[in-house]
C-alpha cells in the first residue's frame, strides 16, 4: 500500500478505541488513535501521509465526526485518505448525510472484529487502482 498502512480510530468511547485497535493490530496495521475530533485533525495534520484510512465515531462531544470527514473531504492533501464512520444502528440519517460529506463506508456499532477487518481490507484492495 504504498507505506500507506496506518489507520487513525477515533472514537469518545475508550472501550471501542482499544476494542478496535486490538482487530487491526490482528490484522498488521498500524494504528493511532484519538477520542476527539480536534485532536484527530491534529493528527491528520501531522500524519497525513502514511495515513491509509480513519475509522471515525459519529457522535463525539464537542465537534461531530461529521465536521472531521467535511474537513478531510474539502481538503486537497487528505481527500484521498478513506474515511469509515462508525454509526449507531443502522440509523438512515446518518448514512444519508454521511455519503453527501464524501464517507467511503460505514460501520455500524455493535461491531465484530471479523467484519470490521473485512470492511477496510477490502477497501484499501479497491483503493489501490
Ligand atoms: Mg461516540
Amino acid at each position: 500500500m504504498s507505506g500507506k498502512n496506518t489507520i487513525l480510530i477515533v472514537d469518545d468511547e475508550p472501550d471501542i478505541v482499544n476494542l478496535t485497535e486490538k482487530f487491526l493490530k490482528l490484522g498488521d496495521f498500524e494504528t493511532i488513535t484519538s477520542n476527539n475530533a480536534k485532536e484527530a485533525m491534529k493528527m491528520v495534520e501531522e500524519n497525513y501521509e502514511k495515513i491509509a484510512l480513519i475509522l471515525l465515531d459519529i457522535m463525539m462531544p464537542g465537534r461531530s465526526g461529521y465536521s472531521v470527514l467535511e474537513e478531510i473531504k474539502n481538503n486537497e492533501r487528505y481527500r484521498d485518505i478513506l474515511v469509515v464512520l462508525f454509526t449507531v444502528k443502522s440509523f438512515n440519517e446518518d448514512v444519508q448525510k454521511g455519503k453527501k460529506l464524501g464517507a467511503d463506508a460505514y460501520i455500524t456499532k455493535p461491531f465484530s472484529g471479523k467484519e470490521l477487518l473485512k470492511t477496510i481490507q477490502e477497501l484499501l484492495e479497491q483503493n489501490k487502482n
